[in-house]
């Protein structure tokens, strides 16, 4: 049931505090264990670079819920933190996108996993790293240690602190 990894970014108003407030509405949901969490960094922008920097990070989840059922929760904890994407890689309150889901691989419409960004992105590779270095990449079959080495990102990501501290 382990294995299940959420990436998390903010970039707009308090960013600690929506962290904060996405890390305690995940682990108010019943249908989800927080396992573990990583620390949390700040990253340079990616794609559209003229935007605040994002504060990202990484939790391990444990859920009986399917990845579509998953995706729905996600979406909900986005919208009630008044997650209005401006535009494709814009500034945002918060994102939360399903990295893993076990050793599953789903392409549709509304759902990719593994996500299709995962081994290009740092700001996601390092705080995986951190937490899940052994995880297997099913679709590449190489764990998280060996494709951060492997990434080619040279954007600035920088450690700030424990997500530990963020639970309430
Ligand atoms: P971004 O690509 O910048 O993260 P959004 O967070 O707005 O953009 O997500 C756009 C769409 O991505 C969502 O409507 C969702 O259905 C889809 N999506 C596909 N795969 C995933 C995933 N693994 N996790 C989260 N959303 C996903
Ligand atoms: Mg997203």
């Amino acid at each position: 049931m382990t294995s299940i990894y959420l990436g998390l970014g903010t970039n707009l108003g308090k960013r600690e505090n929506n962290l904060s407030q996405c890390v305690n509405l995940l682990s108010a949901n019943q249908e989800i264990d927080l396992k573990k969490l990583s620390s949390i960094y700040e990253t340079e922008p990616y794609g559209f670079t003229e935007q605040p920097r994002f504060l990202n990070m990484v939790v391990e989840i444990e859920t009986m819920l399917a990845p579509n059922q998953l995706l729905r929760v996600t979406q909900d904890i986005e919208k009630k933190l008044g997650k209005k994407k401006l535009f494709h890689w814009g500034p945002r309150k918060i994102d939360i996108d399903i990295l893993s889901y076990q050793d599953r691989v789903i392409k549709q419409e509304m759902l990719t996993i593994p996500h299709a960004q995962l081994h290009l992105r740092k700001f996601v590779l390092i705080p995986l790293n951190e937490i899940a270095p052994g995880f297997i990449h099913p679709l590449f079959n190489k764990n998280i240690n060996q494709l951060l080495d492997e990434c080619q990102d040279e954007s600035k990501v920088t450690k700030i602190m424990h997500g530990k501290n963020l639970i309430s």
